[in-house]
């Protein structure tokens, strides 16, 4: 048993967390990954209006009687969402853990903090971490610019990060961006995190409801399979390398482009159709560095299983070896 700040708060049993993910954070997922004594996390702006999402919660209650949170994110949209609704819905619905992220979480905090909801703040950078812990939240998730979906614009990877991360606050830090087995794991404890959160290496799994043809494209996948986009107009995005990706990458090779010259390609209901159908050239979706590291498609349960046990044999094996 790795036992943590984080396993502590959020009263799980391995110091591994599921991250929110868009369109692939459902209730079947998420369950699965409690269940095997992780924590998972829905993503709220994956249902389509607060009232799915509260429906969501409760088809996940129905498959786990294991702790999970929601993911709240907070980015530039092309729709923008009711926030607030969603956040009410997340707390109507009892949910005590919350996963805040793409924005500081301090607009919702009195609301969180009302319904003794545990917030860990999901961020790029320590000033961002720093803020949050001020502003009360439970715990961080230190985003380093290997992970999927949006690294910031600092570009400093979990090596330096996390570590960083970890000195300066007070409340826990779980690594993020780049971490999907033993090995990173034991690499996060030795950083000072308190726990890893994965949401590529969840995506390859049984439960994970998205199309085979994408869980297969992840085990032939290696470390130069992601593309960065939006860098140009700071909002960048890790993404898997495709055609769509490849040519908004270069739309902005230019200089002067506009969201609105990308926005058909790019846009989040497109990228659906690839996780619904398997068309892998539809659109865009996200996925981490840690693509590289995905070698199979198991259970959630084998997953954790394998991950945390293989980690307890890093720790009392090979490192113990290296000491004497
Ligand atoms: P969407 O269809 O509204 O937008 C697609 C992409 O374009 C997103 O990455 C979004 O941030 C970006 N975008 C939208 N308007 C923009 C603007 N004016 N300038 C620059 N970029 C802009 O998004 P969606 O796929 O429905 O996702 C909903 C939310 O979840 C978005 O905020 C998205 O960023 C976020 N998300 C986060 C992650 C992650 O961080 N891991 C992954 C996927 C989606």
């Amino acid at each position: 048993m790795l036992k943590t700040r984080i396993t502590e708060l959020f009263g799980i049993k391995h110091p591994v967390i599921q991250g929110g993910m868009q369109w692939v954070g459902y209730a079947e997922l998420v369950s699965a990954v409690s269940n095997a004594g992780a924590l998972g996390i829905l993503t709220a702006l994956t249902q389509p209006t607060p009232e799915d999402l509260t429906k969501e919660i409760e088809r996940t209650r129905e498959m786990t009687d294991q702790p999970f949170g929601v993911n709240l994110t907070i980015l530039p949209t092309i729709t923008p969402p009711p926030y607030e609704e969603y956040a009410q819905a997340i707390v109507g619905a009892g949910v005590k853990i919350v996963e805040t992220a793409g924005r500081s979480p301090a607009p919702f905090m009195d609301l969180f903090k009302a319904y003794d909801v545990k917030v860990i703040h999901k961020c790029t950078s320590v000033r961002h971490a720093l803020k949050a812990q001020s502003v009360g939240v439970s715990a961080i998730t230190i985003d380093g610019f290997e992970c999927a979906g949006h690294p910031g614009e600092d570009d400093i990877p979990s090596l330096v990060l996390l570590p960083q991360a970890a000195e300066a606050l007070e409340i826990p830090v779980a690594g993020c961006g780049g971490f999907s087995d033993a090995k990173s794991l034991v690499a996060a404890l030795a950083l000072g995190g308190e726990a890893i959160v994965m949401g590529t290496r969840f995506m390859a799994t049984k439960e994970a409801g998205i199309h085979q043809n994408v869980k297969d494209i992840m085990t032939e996948a290696d470390e130069r399979s992601t593309n960065l986009m939006f860098r140009t107009m700071h909002n960048t995005a890790r993404v898997f390398k495709n055609s769509i990706s490849d040519q908004v990458v270069e739309i902005e090779s230019t200089g002067t482009a506009k969201f609105e010259d990308v926005k058909d390609l790019v846009a989040g209901q497109r990228g659906r159709v690839v996780f619904e159908k398997g068309d892998m050239e539809h659109g865009i979706w996200s996925a981490g560095i840690s693509v590289a590291r995905v070698k199979d498609i198991p259970t959630c349960d084998e997953m954790v299983s394998r991950l945390v046990s293989d980690a307890e044999d890093i720790i009392d094996g090979r490192l113990q070896k290296l000491k004497a």
